[in-house]
């Protein structure tokens, strides 16, 4: 059985480690309040037990160096190894943060030129590290936001979000104290420059985006927002967290976006899933520039740099210290090995590499928005429903032929959605199987269902009971 604990592999007498016999005098006198009647349930267990028990597990995990990984909206994709050879690096992985900036020039120089670096992707004037998840890059945008209007004398209530954003969008608006209103998408996916342009009133803060959305549709009228927006003073966010569709080829500061953040660990490759770490750098307009998080990373005359922390309007500390530094190394490693060149490059093979799936999958699949994708696609189960087989069903069946299902029931706007997202670094033949798969499960849901109901069949476990799992977990072993 692979999936023992460690604990049932116990036998008594077996040992991982035998010390040297003893060479000097023995001793018993420990004090008592450290001594323990009897060790519960002690392992014993030997080397071969547990190389053996921990290496099965390791094989169990699925990750995206064993295949696609095709989870939309998070960007699983390939970390060059080259980035874990630069953050093992002695200068940037034994540094302390509260060493003084003259003995870690080095890693200054570091937080300057990724700044540097997205200053030129994104087009805006500066940029704060400091956020370490989009989701935090989020409510530091929207705090900085709320700060710059409360200058003025009226923070204003609301925040515009369209049902197509990320789910992250309005947690965090409500989190920096802002209520939310939603607004619907057009037939085409996108946000209606007249439903926004009703809905911006004195009391709106800004809108936030997501670019592209969920659907993967890219809003074509980002500029007009921006006008509607600006002159009711309010702002606009723009979710760029997928910026892999877009990166090197358009930029959103010339879109007229006044905050962005995105999530260095999908579109520039550091490793992320299972909750982090992860970075969510923040760019904003000059309008916002007072306003960002300090300490700000300068350069002398001299060309050494600093931390500056007199900035009277900044919102303050959004974390401890300079973010996950090691998140942003492999970061600049990622951007400088792939050039400008490289990273236009990223984006448009992305985009390619979503629209050969739509292309590939359109009939055996209802594709519910049909206008042409970026970075993902979104399916729906509409055609298998018939059969009685569902988005979950398909998904888990999935995992029966090898491969990692994707994104199911979200975006929330389309009933029973499947939203793959392949990213740039699969190769065609991994993408070629993964539809023969896709196609062979849209037949089997014609000519066998219940195969496709009762999936998964060879996976170590079958269907979870999802809901307890989260609840009530099961985090010790009890004899
Ligand atoms: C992943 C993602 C987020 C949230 O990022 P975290 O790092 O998980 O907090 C926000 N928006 C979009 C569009 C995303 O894809």
């Amino acid at each position: 059985m692979t999936t023992q604990l460690i604990f049932e592999h116990s036998k008594r007498g077996r040992r991982g480690y035998r010390l040297p016999a003893l060479d000097v005098p023995e001793t018993t006198e420990l004090p008592s309040s450290l001594m323990r009647d009897e060790i519960a349930d002690e392992v014993e267990v030997s080397e071969v037990d547990v190389i053996r028990h921990f290496t099965r597990l390791s094989k169990l995990n699925v990750s995206i160096d064993a295949g696609l990984y095709p989870l939309g909206s998070c960007t699983m994709k390939h970390n060059p190894r080259l980035n874990e050879e630069i953050a093992r690096t002695p200068g940037f992985a034994l540094s302390h943060p509260l060493q003084p900036d003259h003995q870690v020039q080095g890693n200054l120089a570091l937080l300057w030129h990724i700044e540097r670096t997205l200053m030129e992707i994104f087009g805006m004037p500066r940029v704060t590290l400091q956020p370490v998840a989009g989701a935090h890059g989020e409510l530091t945008g929207i705090l900085m936001v709320h700060k710059a209007l409360a200058k003025t004398g009226n923070a204003r209530k609301y925040i515009l979000i369209p049902d197509s954003a990320h789910g992250t969008n309005p947690a965090s608006a409500a989190f920096a104290g802002y209520q939310i209103k939603e607004l619907k998408s057009n037939s085409r996916g996108t946000v209606d420059i007249d439903t926004l342009a009703a809905a911006v009133t004195e009391d709106v803060a800004a809108l936030m985006i997501t670019v592209p959305n969920t659907l993967g549709v890219f809003e074509t009228d980002i500029k007009k927002f921006a006008d509607i927006l600006h002159e009711k003073g309010a702002y606009l966010y723009c979710d760029g967290a997928n910026l892999n569709s877009f990166v090197g080829i358009a930029r959103p500061g010339d879109m007229g976006i006044d905050v962005i953040h995105s999530n260095l660990h999908k579109t520039f490759s550091t490793p992320h899933g299972g909750g982090g770490p992860g970075a969510g750098p923040v760019g904003v307009s000059q309008k916002l520039v007072p306003f960002l998080p300090t300490p700000t990373v300068e350069q002398r005359e001299d060309g050494t740099y600093y931390l500056d922390h007199g900035h009277p309007d900044s919102i303050g500390r959004v974390r401890a210290f300079n973010g996950n530094f090691n998140v942003l190394v492999r970061a600049l490693t990622y951007m400088r090995s792939m050039g400008p060149d490289g990273l236009r490059r990223i984006a448009q093979i992305a985009v390619l590499n979503a629209n050969y799936i739509r292309a590939r999958l359109r009939g055996s699949y209802h594709l519910p928005y049909d206008a042409p994708s970026l970075h993902e696609v979104v399916f729906s189960d509409k055609l298998q429903t018939a059969k009685d087989v569902h988005t979950l069903d398909i998904a888990k069946r999935l995992m029966d032929y090898g491969f990692h299902p994707p994104t199911i029931y979200f975006p929330l706007i389309v009933a029973g959605a499947l939203m793959i997202e392949p990213t740039e670094s699969e190769p065609k033949e991994e993408l070629d199987a993964f539809c023969d798969a896709m196609i062979a499960i849209a037949k089997e849901c014609e000519e066998r269902p219940e195969l496709v109901r009762s999936a998964p069949h060879t996976t170590p476990v079958r269907r979870l009971d999802e809901a307890r799992a989260a609840r009530q977990p099961v985090l010790r072993w009890k004899k």
